[in-house]
This record gives C-alpha cells, structure tokens and sequence, in this order.
C-alpha cells in the first residue's frame, strides 16, 4: 500500500494514509494546523481517550489545549479567532476526531456552532463582546436549538421569547444540548411571541430560570457532555439578542456552515478505524500467518481503503467549493449523508477484523463505533440529507410526507 508508516508506535497513531495522494493539494495554510493537531492527537489525545470516554469525564486538560494549538474559531476572521480556511477547518476536525469524537464534538459545538452563531448573526459590538473570550476558552459556548419535541423538525420550535420593556423573556425546553451545564454563553433559539419569527439570544452563565440536567447513560461521545434545558423566565436584556438572526433561514445558515464539518468528522472516525485495523492485521498472526496474508482480508481492507478514498475526495472537494464561498447547503447535505454512512460500515469492518481486540476501548475502534452513531444523527440525520438533496434533484419537498 502506498500509506506511510510515520514513525507511530501505538495502534490508532496515525499511518497517514493517503491513497490518492490527497495531501500534495494542501497549501501551507492548510498544513500547519492539520499537522500541528495531528501531533497533539497521536501524541497527547490518544494515549487518554479511552479512560475519559469509559468514565464520561470531559478532557478538560485536551481542551485547554485547543486553543494554545490556535484552532479555536474556524474560519472566522480577527477577534483572536484562528481564521483558518475552510478546507483547514475540515482538516483539524477530521484529526480530531480521528483521535477523539468527544474533543472534536466540544469543539464543533463551542466553535462550530456558538462562535460561528455570533459571528455570522451578531452585530459588531455583540462579536467585540464574546468572540474574544471564546477563542482564548475563557469563555465556553453552547448551541441550543433541538427540543424534547422538535428534533429534525427544529424549524417548529416552541420555546418563546417575549418582549418585556428593554428586556426578553424565554421560556421553554431544550434537549441533547451540548455543553449546556458548563457554558458560559448560551445560545438560545427562540420564537418571538409578537412576529412569530425565531430569533437569537445569548443567556449568559447565572441567568436566573436558565438550569441544564446532563444526560446521562449515553453510550456514544461520552467524554462530552449533554444536557436537558429548563428556561422558566429566563430574562436577557435586547443587548443580548443576535441582531442579525432574525428568522430561521438565520438559523439555518448557521447549521449549514457546521455540515460540511460533520463530513471531515466521519472521515476522522473511518480514518482512525481503517488505520487501526490496517496494523492490527500487518501483525496478527492466525494459521501461521499475518492477517494480511489472507485473500479475504486484504480485499476487505481494499473495499475499505477504497471507501476511505472517496470520502477524502468528498471532503477535498467540498473544501475547495468552501474556500471560493461556493459550498452549497445541498452539497454539504450530500457530503455529510455519504460521509457518515460510508464511515459506519468502514469502522464495522474494521471492528471486526480486530476479532475481540476490536471491542475493547484500549484499541479504539469501538468508541468510533459507538462515537459515529452521534455525528450520522446530530445537524441533520442521514435521512434529512437525503430529503434535502431530494427536493433539489426531484423539485419536490417531501418532508412532511405530503405527496405533492
Ligand atoms: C450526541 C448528540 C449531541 C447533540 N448536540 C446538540 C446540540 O449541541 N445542540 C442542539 O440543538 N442539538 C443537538 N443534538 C440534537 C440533534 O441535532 C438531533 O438529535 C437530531 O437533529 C435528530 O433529532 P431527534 O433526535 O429529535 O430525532 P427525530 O427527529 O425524532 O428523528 C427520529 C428518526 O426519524 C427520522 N425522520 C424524522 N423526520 C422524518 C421525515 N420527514 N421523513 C423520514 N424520516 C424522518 C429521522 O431521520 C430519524 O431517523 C445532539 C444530538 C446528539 C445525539
């Protein structure tokens, strides 16, 4: 095979694998911060993922680190943001989460999510206020959007916010709300009781009727925390309202810009996967022999190998269709549909040409497996992506299972 062996010394550590010779693309922009994360994941990250993911602790000492890393912001631009292009962004992602999907969930919510929120919804005044803190970590961000009640049909959305004087008050629920119990900048969508439009607010940490309950028993990504919201009279000044979220195409947006980074997250999780299984075969030995020197296992390693390649062209290509502001939601819909997909059955395979190895922690590929369940479902199933390229293909919208 044409991968590179870097020097790893521990199974999971990355064997660079680059069939197509993908990486010869990549500018120096692009490369530094792929590889500075992919160090940080071989080196720091994979040698404790386990032992937080058993104990559903979050990585606090790995997320400190992101920051000094400089990959917290994306592709936002000035207020200590990293600013980095969207092709690096899909690069840091996918590395992270081929170490670990619970650092890379963090990061995709506090970033991805609530940082991208103010900045593509917040006035000037609103990003001077939060941004900065946000990218150095002092401040953590949350993305409150699903309810108990509206998951895939978010757009539905029931909690409400009410003008009172200069201020808002929200009231309502939340579920599955990453980061919720230990943000210190929430933010909260909500629909206007007076235009009946979803808007954005930020409830900031200590906001009287804000209480978040962390899910518990959660069998995936559980080094990152979710939690149930209550918002009982929840009162944030207007000051605190994205000026610029101002219906829920607003909020779309948002999602639409994070679901391109759900497609590197699965590349990250099949990666991870076929690596491991890829040097546990080389040195496995059964009848006398290595693993690899079985027909079937090499041409299941080929059916993975050849997978694992499309999905990195899907994500060079969504990259460079982001890097010229052309990505389109539809696209990224595609993108993520068969990039999750594609990863279940890679990191299934890889499963189970670990035999019993493959189901323990230590060699990661079950938490991949358990891991990818999560990004298949969160920012839009596999089968709304189908819906939404559906409708763009056929003309016809066929979420609501009317049939015209
Ligand atoms: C680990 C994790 C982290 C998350 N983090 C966040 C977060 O930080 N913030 C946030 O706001 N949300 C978050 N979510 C919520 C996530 O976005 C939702 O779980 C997701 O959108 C699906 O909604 P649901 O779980 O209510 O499933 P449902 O919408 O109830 O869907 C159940 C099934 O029905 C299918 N279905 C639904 N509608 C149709 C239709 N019209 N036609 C055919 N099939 C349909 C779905 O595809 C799915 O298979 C998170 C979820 C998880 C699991």
């Amino acid at each position: 095979m044409s991968s590179t062996h870097d020097g790893g010394t521990h199974l999971g550590e990355s064997l660079g694998t680059d069939f197509f010779s993908v990486r010869d693309q990549f500018t120096e922009e692009q490369w530094e911060p792929f590889i500075a994360t992919r160090r940080f994941v071989d080196d720091e990250v994979l040698p404790v993922a386990a032992g937080y993911w058993e104990r559903a602790e979050m990585p606090w000492p790995l997320i400190r680190r992101l920051p000094e890393l400089g990959i917290v912001g994306e592709d936002i631009a000035g207020y200590g943001c990293a600013g980095m292009s969207p092709t690096a962004c899909g690069l840091v992602h996918m590395e992270l989460h081929r170490g670990d999907g619970s650092l890379g969930t963090f990061l995709g919510v506090h970033a991805g999510l609530a940082m991208q929120s103010i900045a593509m919804c917040g006035s000037d005044e609103q990003k001077q206020r939060w941004l900065p803190d946000m990218a150095a970590m002092r401040a953590i961000g949350a993305f409150a959007l699903t309810e108990p009640d509206h998951g895939s049909d978010s757009v539905a959305l029931e909690t409400t916010a009410r003008r009172e004087g200069g201020d808002w008050v929200l009231d309502g629920t939340k579920r599955w709300i990453g980061n919720g119990s230990v943000a210190d900048l929430v933010v909260v969508w909500a629909r206007d009781t007076g235009s009946g439009e979803v808007n954005g607010f930020v409830v900031e940490k200590g906001t009287p009727g804000y209480r978040a309950e962390v899910i518990e028993g959660k069998a995936s990504l559980r080094a990152v925390w979710q939690a149930d919201i209550t918002l009982e009279g929840v009162r944030v000044p207007e000051a605190n309202r994205l000026t610029g979220a101002n219906g829920f195409a607003d909020t779309a947006r948002v999602l639409a810009s994070t679901r391109s980074i759900c497609a590197w997250m699965a590349l990250g999780h099949a990666t991870g996967a076929y690596d491991a299984a890829m040097r546990y075969a080389s040195e496995r030995k059964q009848f006398g022999k290595t693993l690899t020197s079985f027909q079937i296992v090499q041409q299941r390693l080929v059916r993975m190998l050849a997978d694992l390649t499309g999905m990195q062209l899907y994500c060079v290509q969504i990259g460079r269709l982001a890097d010229a502001g052309r990505l389109s939601p539809t696209v990224a819909g595609l993108a993520k549909m068969n990039n999750t997909g594609k990863a279940r059955q890679i990191i299934a395979e890889a499963r189970d040409l670990m035999g019993g190895n493959g189901v323990l922690l230590e060699n990661h590929v079950i938490r991949h497996m358990a891991d990818i369940e999560s990004i298949h479902t969160f920012e839009g199933t596999e089968t709304m992506q189908t819906l939404i390229v559906g409708r763009d293909i056929t003309g016809i919208g066929a979420f609501t299972g009317e049939t015209r």
